[in-house]
């Protein structure tokens, strides 16, 4: 019987603690166990309720985009709780000069595909507009290098872009600076949009024929869960033997035995054939530090931030149409962005009510998590105020903070993990998962946790 340890219970702990076990049931002769430091599982995934707010501690949804998030809801029997974005109604602002600009519409992502709306819109200078015109003549291109996110924008569409739109909208998923984040690792079908075509605004103009002509129907672009993203992480714990979930277990250290990995979880030692690492790099890191001095090295300089999210509850609030806004780094807020969850999903708080979560990372705010509740909640009811003219006394009032969770994919990520595999794959038995290689999005760390399963089950 060969026996597998999964440290670390997030989404990808739990999306290879599953399919493990549905070999086991199957008739697979193995074993595992999976390790996890808190009292709860699913890490960042967290969703409290309070009267009748649905309030989301980390992520609010997932893309739709990327199939593994709805397919591991199938697989666990809740497919028919998945709930969509409203995207009828999506309209995102731009925070510029104090005041909010509506993105405009036919921007996707930061590529113009509609002519009126983006040459009417006061987001952009008259320069930047010309700049859109040129980008359509931009000849197909090779960058054999890496490149920050921040010069690939500004090559295509200029500063302007790459300051009120492209970063603030990556900000608001990484959590990070467009110039130090990785093209290739963060944004790799615009490298392969630049590669084939050159210009993306051909590129996406092409696509959007090519979908028209198939007949493939848009689809919503989150996916959530109707009770919240909590409800994944439930479902996924159901389906699992609890004897096989060992909460309060922080592991200090793994280390080779033999042909086998011994796991130490305070005083006690386990011996495995396997080991899943679904924790951040850093803390993986740690726990081989008697072992492979140049992997760890790579693993800890996989940078981190922090964030938290301040959620605020209005039994009535006056907001403008729309799912929020985005505070570029240029306007000099703490906040970095404001969701306006009651209308971006349904059934998120009682009729008639707001609710908003703010959005702050470290990256912005090197000082976030020194601050008080308190005082987080002062910073983001006086921005509020200044953006939204919003001073209402909220009737609900909650922070949560997540220290060190999201990784920061700096320019040449890719590289670095590729050499960080070789070496892996010199170390039978250990795998890296989770969302310090190959995308923080939660379908990226399902689909890692599955891939980690099956490595493992074709080695039986
Ligand atoms: C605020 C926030 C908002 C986000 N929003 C979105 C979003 O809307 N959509 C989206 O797709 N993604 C979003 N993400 C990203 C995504 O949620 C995460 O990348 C993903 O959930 C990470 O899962 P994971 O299993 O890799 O790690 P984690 O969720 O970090 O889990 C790691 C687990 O390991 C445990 N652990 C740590 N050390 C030890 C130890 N020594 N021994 C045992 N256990 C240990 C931890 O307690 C934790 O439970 C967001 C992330 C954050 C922080």
């Amino acid at each position: 019987m060969r026996r597998v340890a999964i440290i670390g219970g997030g989404i990808a702990g739990l999306s290879a603690a599953f399919h493990l076990e549905r070999a086991r049931r199957d008739g697979v002769h193995l074993d595992w166990t999976l390790f996890e430091k808190s009292e709860r599982v699913g890490g960042v995934i967290k969703t409290e309720t309070d009267s009748g707010f649905v309030l989301e501690a980390g992520p609010d949804s997932f893309l739709t985009a990327k199939p593994e998030g709805a397919q591991f809801c199938c697989d666990l029997g809740i497919g028919d709780q998945l709930t969509y974005s409203n995207d009828a109604t999506r309209k995102t602002y731009v925070l510029l000069r104090g005041r909010l600009v509506e993105i405009p519409p036919g921007l996707e992502f930061m590529v113009p595909t509609r002519v009126w709306p983006i040459a009417s819109s006061p987001l952009f200078s008259f320069r930047t507009k010309l700049r859109m015109v040129g980008e359509l003549f931009t000849s197909a291109s090779h960058h054999d290098q890496d490149e920050s996110v921040g010069d690939f924008v500004r090559r295509h569409f200029g500063q302007e872009m790459m300051e009120r739109v492209a970063e603030p909208l990556l900000a608001g998923v990484y959590g990070g600076n467009a110039d130090e984040m990785s093209l290739r690792a963060v944004l790799p079908r615009f490298a392969e949009m630049e590669r084939n075509s050159g210009s993306l605004v051909r590129a996406t103009l092409k696509s959007r024929a090519s979908r028209r002509n198939t007949g493939s129907l848009a689809q919503p672009l989150f996916t959530s869960l109707k009770a919240g993203m909590q409800q994944m992480v439930d479902a996924a714990t159901a389906s699992l033997p609890p004897e096989r979930i060992r909460l309060r277990a922080c592991v200090s250290t793994v280390q080779p035995c033999n042909d086998d990995w011994q796991v130490m979880t305070g005083d006690q030692t386990g011996r495995f054939q396997a080991v899943l690492l679904a924790l951040p790099s850093v803390i993986a890191a740690g726990l081989l530090r008697r072992f492979h001095p140049a992997l760890i090295e790579g693993l800890r300089q996989i940078p981190y931030s922090s964030s938290a999210a301040v959620v605020l509850g209005y039994a009535d609030a006056r907001l403008p149409a729309g799912h929020g806004f985005l505070a570029p780094r240029t306007e000099d807020r703490k906040m970095m962005a404001c969701t306006f969850v009651h209308r971006k999903f349904s059934d998120r708080a009682p009729e008639g009510a707001a609710l908003l979560r703010c959005f702050f990372s470290s990256s912005r705010f090197p000082d976030l998590l020194n601050q008080s509740d308190d005082e987080l909640l002062k910073i983001a009811r006086s921005e509020l105020k200044q953006i939204l003219g919003l001073a209402a006394d909220p009737c609900l009032r909650r922070v949560f903070r997540w220290e060190s969770a999201l990784p920061q994919y700096g320019v040449g990520h890719l590289e670095r993990v590729a050499e960080m595999e070789r070496m892996l794959a010199e170390i039978p038995g250990v795998q890296i998962i989770g969302n310090s290689f190959h995308g923080v999005g939660i379908p990226d760390c399902i689909k890692s946790g599955k891939q980690a399963a099956d490595v493992f089950l074709r080695t039986l």
